[in-house]
């Protein structure tokens, strides 16, 4: 990968490789934007196949990072690291607080919070050699788990969708495909159930879809067919890339709105969804509940009650785009990347 001429680092501030040969650590943090206030965004820990994939995963989420804070209104830059390797078998005190230490030395202008692979205990663990880590557990005063803010988020964003493209108030009733039942996925299950909802779900865990079946009444289906079922809803919370030349022509939903980053393969498959009358709830702005609940830790003044606040308001922030999006005849991932970049400019221009 020729780094400097990838398209996917057009705009970032900083990429930091790092190394420590004791404990075998290989990890990347790319910081895209700081205008706004520190590059805040997950640590993410996965046996990437090759080192153009997890440079290519750092540079993605980060920007992604940098997009969802501003939108959110967040005095957040975006960062994202990666670690390289299988959490399951790799993953060790010494190597995560080498990854600390690597974080201590970038001097406040990353902050690690918990992402796929990684636990709240894991971040507590590189916290032990750095104060820039958020999402902390709430025994120390901090904000949490993210996950269940996250969870809010998309359930609100996801009625705002329906109510835009299916004219419907609520979700009673409505068939609702779920992809990946994690720390988010689960909790949107419980919340899409308890409106009476009526769910699809997939896992690669039969632990996780077991559960789901026996708590929510949810129909198992298998992994690869999830996304083709005929529902009104599908939800992505599993991993990126899942919307592609592939999965889109086998698409059945008319709302696209789930957790999971990077749902688009190519910035080119959100208009291919439009075309199709499919609406596609932004990624970075429907998933930003987790990253309002870790900002309020981040600046020092955390209040859950106002968290949840500015998460219910991704609503409204949808509203908009989608409004944006239909005035002018254009895809929602299109109308939300240009408000973005013109906010982040905002910001570079007045920094
Ligand atoms: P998680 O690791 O807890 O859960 C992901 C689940 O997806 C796992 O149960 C896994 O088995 C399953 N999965 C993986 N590949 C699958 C496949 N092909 N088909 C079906 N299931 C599959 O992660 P999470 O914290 O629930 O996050 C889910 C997604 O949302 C991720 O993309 C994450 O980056 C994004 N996200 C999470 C948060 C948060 O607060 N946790 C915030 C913003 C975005």
């Amino acid at each position: 990968m020729t780094v400097f001429e990838a398209p996917e680092f057009a705009e970032h501030d900083e990429v930091v490789f790092c190394r420590d040969s004791r404990s075998g650590l290989r990890a990347i943090i790319a910081i895209h934007d700081t205008a706004f206030g520190p590059a805040v965004g997950g640590c993410r820990m996965w046996p990437y196949e090759t080192e153009t994939e997890a440079i290519r995963d750092a540079l993605r989420l980060s920007r992604g990072m940098s997009y969802k804070s501003a939108m959110a209104g967040l005095p957040l830059g975006g960062g994202k690291s990666v670690i390289i390797g299988d959490p399951r078998r790799d993953k060790t005190e010494a190597l995560l607080r080498a990854f600390g230490r690597c974080i201590d030395r970038l001097g406040g202008r990353y902050v690690a919070a918990e992402d796929v692979g990684l636990s709240v205990e894991d971040i507590e663990t590189i916290g032990l050699e750095t104060r820039h880590v958020a999402g902390l557990s709430m025994s120390r005063g901090a904000s949490g788990d993210p996950s269940p803010l996250t969870a809010c988020g998309v359930y609100e964003g996801m009625r705002a969708a329906v109510r835009h493209r299916l004219g419907r108030e609520g979700l009673g009733g409505l068939r609702i495909a779920v992809q990946g039942l994690g720390h988010v996925g689960m909790r949107l299950c419980e919340h899409l159930h308890q409106e009476g909802a009526e769910l699809l779900v997939a896992d690669l865990d039969a632990g996780a879809v077991e559960a789901a079946v026996r708590a929510f009444g949810a129909k198992a289906v298998p992994a690869d067919l999830i996304l083709a079922q005929e529902v009104d809803v599908v939800a992505p919370c599993a991993l990126g890339a899942v919307l592609d030349d592939e999965s889109i022509p086998r698409l059945r939903a008319r709302v696209i709105a789930g957790a999971a980053n990077n749902q688009l393969a190519e910035e080119r498959h959100g208009v291919e969804l439009a075309e199709r009358g499919i609406l596609y709830a932004p990624d970075y702005v429907i998933n930003a509940g987790g990253i309002i609940n870790v900002a309020g830790e981040v600046c020092g003044d955390y209040d859950l009650a106002r968290s949840m606040e500015r998460v219910a308001a991704i609503a409204d922030t949808l509203h908009a785009i989608f409004d944006e999006a239909r005035r002018r005849g254009e895809a929602t991932s299109r109308v939300a990347d240009r408000i973005a970049r013109a906010r982040l400019e905002a910001a570079r221009a007045v920094g």
